[in-house]
């Protein structure tokens, strides 16, 4: 084993229990939750409502928020208050509220300086008839604001049917909802900063839950431009890994690399995330498999992944 691989940065993911949660994260992943109504599994997350512990290695013990603080240096002395992406897998065993997020000057204004929310969700699985919210069919502000007090929700709503392997990018002013039967990879802003718009007029313990009507309104972009949502993702293929390309946007790029041997990579960028969707193999020796998340820290150079698995990685 190469005496490198102690610098990487294997974490522990922290479960949510959410109303709208099923059992996905345990029967698919094998992790423990504490609940049959668990939804999220905060799995590289800096963030005050979720902090990753580092499980192994030089930095073990360490939450990846004190990394960022103490050992900036794992991180290419990138500047910021804190750890700038938060990966989640989400089991949506019934359908979210559909929300809206801010962009960072809105965000900054009206948040206490916090940050806007751009995030982006890779399809892990669903339910053959599974869709998802995605956009409006509003023409202008005006439209939106008319449809929204109305509660004209049937023709406001843009829903659209999903299939496994599917990504959307998800902007600032995108109006969006994750349906039932769904489970997401998702990369984000790490931000917690959500409006919601509309809940379907369910209640929790007999009330219906807070709504964000006038945020909602004043950060949803009209019209919606499909074409923001729906990236074309290019595919190159090679011997030992296929790589698709999703997303390059000014908060991150993701992509999804399928080992099928043994294939050497650098890592020269601030630093590089990994999750593990599929199957199992090994960075530099050390066995991952599906639901294993790590970090290769600035500086970490070459590196070999080997196997028979998907990844999805992410980086600034
Ligand atoms: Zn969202």
């Amino acid at each position: 084993m190469n005496k490198n691989t102690e610098q990487i940065i294997f974490l522990e993911p922290v479960m949510k229990e959410v109303l709208w949660g099923g059992t996905r994260l345990r029967d698919d992943f094998n992790y423990e939750i504490p609940s049959d109504h668990t939804g999220e599994c905060w799995a590289v997350s800096a963030h005050d409502n979720g902090d990753c512990v580092v499980a192994s290695g030089a930095y073990k013990g360490q939450t990846l928020s004190s990394l960022w603080k103490n050992h900036r240096e794992l991180f290419g002395n990138q500047e910021g208050e804190s750890f700038p992406l938060l990966i989640k897998i989400i089991d949506a065993k019934q359908d979210l509220s559909i929300q809206v997020h801010p962009d960072d000057s809105y965000a900054k204004e009206n948040e206490n300086g916090s940050l806007g929310k751009t995030e982006c969700w890779y399809i892990l699985d669903c339910d053959a008839d599974a869709s998802i919210v995605v956009g409006h069919n509003a023409n202008d502000n005006e439209e939106v604001k008319e449809m929204i007090l109305n509660g004209r929700w049937d023709e406001f709503i843009r829903t659209i049917p999903i299939k496994k392997g599917d990504f959307f990018q998800i902007n600032p002013g995108t109006v969006h909802a994750i349906k039932g039967g769904t489970v997401i990879l998702e990369t984000q802003q790490n931000s917690d900063i959500t409006y919601r718009v509309y809940d379907y007029n369910r209640l929790t313990d007999g009330k219906p839950r807070e709504l964000h009507i006038e945020k909602s309104i004043a950060v949803i972009e009209a019209p919606f431009d499909v074409d923001s949502a729906s990236v074309k993702c290019e595919l190159v293929k090679g011997d030992a890994m296929d790589q698709e390309k999703l997303v390059s946007c000014s908060y991150y790029t993701v992509n999804k690399q399928d080992v099928h041997g043994s294939v050497t990579l650098k890592q020269d960028n601030k630093f590089r995330i990994y999750s593990v969707i599929d199957g199992e193999g090994t960075v530099d020796g050390v066995a991952i498999k599906k639901g294993t998340h790590f970090i290769l820290p600035f500086g970490y150079g070459e590196y070999c992944l080997e196997g028979n698995m998907s990844l999805i990685s992410s980086e600034q």
